[in-house]
């Protein structure tokens, strides 16, 4: 890996404005899922190194909160620009240790750096309400104020937008925040925590804490510093660290998994659905919240779209990310390869029509041959899970109202999209589904400005947007009375 600056490629955590090893000395190792090579190690901390971090960002808290908004937006500022200048330095890392092709690794390098900016202005309009009092002798206000230390932990399917999209309203909002991020792509992490020490975000503000899950986050739960707590993964974790945060009653932003349905009406741009289908399903091979999972293609364009969606699958470029023309990178690991292959083979063992690859890429490792199965029906295992990779299920349905009905019949509710230009059919069918986000006509909608959340079992709180900084925030009411 030839990084421009090879500083930026940190091998101890961040914590307290320091630099650290784990206390025991123990290393965890951090791979290349395109090459299988070893990048480096990352310290392996647990429970007293968490505990410390959150400790210093409690210290650090009085004096960050009371630092006026344009003050905070200025270094957060600082912080964007310095992103955007070692831009190429980190979507380099970043494909290194996640395996997306290097334009989506840079594409996320803006993305991401898009919530420092949006943040940085946000927190400048945050604001409170005078009430009609009841009355006359009294005043009511309602003030906005930060939630207090916050705790964060993120996934590696988005190495450095999940961390800004939570850091960039704690910081903006006042909060200091303590992270660790995922086992598989620590770098990208650290390198952040870099640019924001060398933008001037003082010590203990913001906290990198890398090494196992179970203990860093089980700190994290527990301890009565934490005000808040904001996680981006499965809803099986969600849901183990909504119970953990139980006991000490932590204000909670839960972005979980998806089964995102993706519906095509006879009404529809047909090419216009193929290119949102590719760039939903097969955008880092499938491994993101908001994928496509689920494909209902109504029975008069069933085999057109079939047909179109197999050529434009075909034409994908497998391969190390790094590596010109490449569209799909490997998977995160052999893991992720299993399930994909389990989908697979259950598909097709109850009657699925294999219409393109359906095995592991020649190129071994963890790379997938994009794959399109038609003819899938409800008793799949793919109408149920999230398969967090590229294979794209078609099913077939002849009604409106059968469209939305087993759109909605899952426990997820994040994204959710559809072609169609009937304006009626639009309205009707937008407002019929059960999901925080629907796409009509695109088959992307992530944006800073925008807020990005789920309903039912897909998580709790928006992130982005303004709605997005209202999670780091704590309504005071305020009655004057004696007038
Ligand atoms: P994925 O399947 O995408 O890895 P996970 O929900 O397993 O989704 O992981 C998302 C994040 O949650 C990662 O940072 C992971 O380390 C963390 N995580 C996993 N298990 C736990 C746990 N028991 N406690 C705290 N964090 C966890």
């Amino acid at each position: 890996m030839q990084l421009n600056d090879p500083t930026l490629l940190r091998q101890q955590a961040y914590i307290d404005g320091a630099w650290l090893d784990a206390d025991h000395g123990e290393t965890v190792a951090v791979t290349n899922p395109a090459t299988g090579e070893r990048l480096g190690t990352v310290p392996k901390m647990g429970t007293a190194e968490t505990r410390r971090a959150i400790e210093a960002a409690n210290a650090a808290w009085p004096a960050w909160r009371k630092k006026t908004a344009k003050e905070r937006a200025a270094i957060l500022r600082k912080w964007f620009d310095l992103i955007m200048a070692n831009a190429d330095d980190l979507a380099l890392l970043m494909t290194t240790e996640q395996g997306k092709p290097l334009a989506e690794a840079k594409g996320e390098v803006s993305y991401a750096a898009s919530f420092i900016e949006w943040f940085a202005e946000e927190g400048k309009r945050v604001h409170g309400d005078t009430l009609a009092s009841p009355a006359a002798d009294r005043r009511l206000l309602v003030t906005k104020e930060p939630i207090g230390v916050c705790a964060a932990i993120t996934p590696w399917n988005f190495p450095l937008a999940m961390i800004t999209r939570k850091v960039g309203p704690a910081l903006a909002a006042g909060c200091p925040m303590v992270l660790k991020p995922a086992e598989a792509t620590p770098f990208s992490a650290l390198a952040l925590a870099l640019l924001a020490e060398q933008a001037g975000v003082p010590r203990g503000v913001f906290s990198v804490v890398t090494g196992p899950s179970k203990e860093i986050g089980a700190e994290m739960c527990a301890n009565p510093i934490v005000r808040k707590l904001t996680f981006t993964g499965s809803t099986a974790v969600g849901r183990l660290l909504m119970e953990q945060c139980a006991p000490t009653i932590k204000k909670l932003s839960l972005e979980l998994g998806g089964n995102a349905p993706f519906i095509v009406f006879d009404d529809a741009d047909l090419d216009a659905a193929v290119e949102g289908a590719i760039a939903s399903k097969y955008r880092n091979a499938g491994q993101t919240c908001v994928c496509a999972n689920r494909l209902y293609v109504q029975d008069g364009v069933y085999e057109a779209f079939a047909e179109k969606l197999t050529a434009a699958v075909g034409k994908l470029k497998v391969g190390n990310g790094v590596d010109a023309g490449v569209t799909q990178g490997p998977l995160i690991d052999e893991k992720a390869v299993a399930k994909v292959e389990e989908h697979v083979a259950d598909a097709l063992a109850k009657g699925g029509r294999l219409l393109l690859g359906g095995h592991r890429h020649a190129l071994g490792h963890s790379f997938f041959e994009p794959t399109v199965i038609a003819d899938v029906t409800r008793d799949m295992i793919v109408a149920g899970e999230e398969t967090f990779g590229p294979l794209a299920p078609l099913f077939r349905f002849k009604t409106e109202e059968e469209a939305v009905a087993l759109a909605n019949d899952t426990e997820f509710g994040l994204a959710a999209y559809f072609y169609a230009r009937d304006i009626g059919r639009i309205w009707r069918v937008a407002e019929g589904l059960e999901s925080g986000m629907v796409g009509v006509n695109t088959g992307l909608i992530s944006n800073e400005v925008a807020p990005f959340g789920g309903v039912k079992q897909s998580g709790l709180g928006r992130e982005g947007s303004t709605y997005g900084i209202e999670d780091y925030l704590v309504v005071k009411y305020l009655c004057l009375g004696g007038m």
